[in-house]
């Protein structure tokens, strides 16, 4: 029997456990056990209150090119699931989306814009149109379909499609990863642990970039908008209510809604969508982002035991968790763990 453990509930940590049941399953192998193992499940992880909408984002210094091979292998997914009876369920939605820059000197950054369907940059006349009345003007823009995948809907899917594939589930807050290795009968440890990792094993790279976000109840609303400016909103159509964004505040661990943060947040929106004025509010949302210079994603032996670490996802988790789950798996099979199976 193969016995692994994967340390965190959040997007990244049902993702890699789901991939790593359903590839041994598939290959016939039963002689398999894979057990989530977190503190915290949904609807109290990171990615919660999130919009979900799919788009690398805050991600520090992680290389372009497998921030783009792991946000396409979930826009594959995401398509999947919407192609599926599934769509309603996860919370997958397709939407019309536009990003806008304000910077002189770059455009809206688009190094995955074949990923997304349609992406056109905005002409003169519809940038004019964004930039009525404002003083600091959009130099660019992108318009594109994509997804979101609200993980208040998508994690207890996939919770629920990985313990009816006879995955386990414990409630527990591991206090230290060296303890936990060197004591447990496990012989793969992932741990997803997010921001978590800074405790856990002693992280000190990881730091939280403090989100806040405003739900308004106007399903009138059907595109997302983002500014990219650094002080830029955002407004994203989720299946019940609209996301008004939002902060990135880096290093700070304040989890208690801002009056000050929500008023930027809502005046901002209200002059991309000035029809924003009279919807109803729903709640205010705070989320810490688990930041790190570079998202690690790596494995290391510790005596016969295997441990891969899939952490530090930034402002990006959801958009990358189907495509680190992908080499979360790659790195057990290349271990050659299997020979317990
Ligand atoms: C306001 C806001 C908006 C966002 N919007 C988007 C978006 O539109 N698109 C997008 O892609 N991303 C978005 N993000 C980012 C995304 O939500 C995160 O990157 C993602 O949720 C991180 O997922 P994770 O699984 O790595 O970590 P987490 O969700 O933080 O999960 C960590 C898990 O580990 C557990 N854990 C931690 N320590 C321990 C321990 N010692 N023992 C046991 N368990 C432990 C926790 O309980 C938790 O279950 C947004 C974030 C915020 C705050």
């Amino acid at each position: 029997m193969l016995n692994i453990a994967v340390i965190g509930a959040g997007v990244n940590g049902v993702a890699s456990a789901i991939k790593i049941l359903e590839h041994y399953l598939k290959e016939g192998k039963t002689a398999i056990r894979v057990t989530i193992i977190s503190e915290e499940f949904t609807p109290k992880t990171t990615g919660d209150g999130s919009a979900g909408l799919w788009g690398p984002y805050l991600l520090g210094g992680t290389p372009q090119s497998k921030v783009y091979k792991w946000s396409k292998s979930m826009h594959q997914f995401l398509e999947q699931i919407w192609l599926s009876e599934d769509a309603g369920e996860a919370g997958v939605c397709l939407i019309p989306c536009i990003r806008l820059n304000t910077s002189t000197v770059e455009p809206v950054e688009d190094f995955w814009r074949d990923i997304v369907y349609g992406a056109v940059n905005l002409s003169e006349d519809q940038l004019a149109a964004f930039n009525k009345g404002r003083s600091v003007k959009f130099t660019s823009g992108l318009s594109f379909v994509t997804y979101t995948s609200e993980p208040v809907k998508l994690l207890p899917y996939l919770m629920k499609r990985f313990t009816r594939k006879g995955g386990l589930i414990v409630r527990k807050k591991v206090i230290d990863l060296d303890t936990f290795i060197s004591e447990s009968e496990y012989d793969v440890i992932i741990n997803c642990s997010g921001l978590g990792s800074r405790q856990l094993l002693g992280d000190n790279e990881m730091y939280p970039v403090r989100g806040q976000v405003s739900r308004v109840k106007a399903n009138w609303i059907f595109s997302a908008v983002l500014d990219e400016s650094d002080d830029g909103n955002y407004i994203i159509p989720n299946t019940e209510s609209v996301v008004l964004g939002g902060t990135h505040q880096e290093g700070d661990y304040n989890e208690q809604v801002c009056p000050r943060d929500k008023k930027t947040i809502v005046d901002g929106c209200r002059r991309y969508i000035p029809g924003l004025e009279h919807t109803e509010s729903l709640f205010d949302w705070v989320g810490l982002r688990p930041g790190r210079g570079q998202l690690r994603l790596e494995a290391e032996r510790r005596g016969r035991k295997l441990v891969v670490h899939n952490y530090g996802h930034g402002g990006s988790g959801v958009t990358l968790c189907w495509g680190c789950a992908d080499d979360v798996l790659d790195l057990i099979l290349a271990a050659k763990v299997s020979s317990k199976l």
